[in-house]
């Protein structure tokens, strides 16, 4: 068995300013059914926030989701989530030093940064939208404080969307990467066969860590360097670009997870 792993805000989710191949979710819902693959989302968003999505845009359920940044992972069965309280334990027993309330009065003073709504955090994530023409300052500051006193690792990325800059504290032992190679390893399957689809900021841990990776055609420009820069240090690493003009579709959102999951024989062309 592969698995399918994608990011969802403006990768599995059409949800910026490109234009979506009207046909590429009812695709993607249909091919993910008639081949033997274990769907997982891997998002920044939580458990409500997905739920919408899925009603929002009609993707199918995952079977398993990574949501809040990795920091919590649940198995979707039978239509009932399950959590996996497995992760919880593994997290604490990694990052013994992980303390999000002694993290939240570090930075309490700084300028320009502000905690997000309550929905957003969680007893691994302390998260905050940043004014993004400060980040620089923003991000000085915040690793004078905080940089490896917690177990933690600091994430920056851009929402385009809105404009918004956000900082996610999260400890170093549970992000987008680590779940996902914690679901792996449940499942038994190895990293050469679990693809990760990504297109911004914190998709570039999962993307430079072994697994094989795409890239929708939408990704940001950075994180396109990014990966480049990468895979030029450690020629092992396989990302897939999505290039569109692939079997009428063109390689935006959804479109280019199709065509990396192709790209990998996750889905059989003979299906
Ligand atoms: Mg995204």
């Amino acid at each position: 068995m592969k698995i399918l792993a994608t990011d969802l805000d403006r990768t599995l989710l059409p949800n910026g300013s490109w234009t979506p191949d009207p046909e590429a979710i009812d695709l993607f819902n249909e091919l993910t059914e008639k081949n033997d693959v274990l769907i997982v989302y891997v998002t920044g968003r939580n458990l409500a926030l997905t739920e919408n999505a899925i009603k929002e845009f009609g993707v199918r359920y995952p079977n398993i989701l990574c949501g809040d940044v990795g920091t919590s992972i649940r198995k979707y069965e039978n239509g009932e989530w399950k959590f996996d309280e497995g992760w919880i334990e593994q997290v604490r027993k990694e990052s013994p030093g992980w303390d999000a309330m002694a993290i939240r009065h570090a930075v309490a003073g700084i300028d320009a940064m502000q905690e997000q709504e309550s929905e957003h955090q969680n007893q691994f994530k302390q998260s905050y939208y940043v004014e993004h023409e400060k980040k620089d300052q923003v991000l000085k500051k915040v690793d004078e404080l905080v940089k490896g006193k917690f177990d933690e690792v600091i994430i920056y990325s851009f929402d385009s969307q809105d404009g918004k800059g956000l900082l996610d504290f999260l400890p170093a032992s549970a992000t987008k990467q680590t779940a996902l190679e914690y679901v792996a390893e449940e499942h038994g399957v190895t990293k050469e066969d679990v693809v990760f689809c990504g297109d911004s900021g914190n998709d570039i841990f999962p993307l430079t860590a072994g697994f094989r990776g795409v890239l929708v055609k939408n990704a940001d420009e950075q994180l396109v360097e990014n990966v480049k820069k990468a895979m030029n240090q450690n020629p092992k690493l396989k990302v897939y670009f999505a290039k569109g003009d692939f079997r009428g579709l063109q390689g935006y959102y959804t479109s280019g997870v199709i065509e990396g999951a192709y790209h990998y024989g996750v889905f059989d062309c003979n299906k």
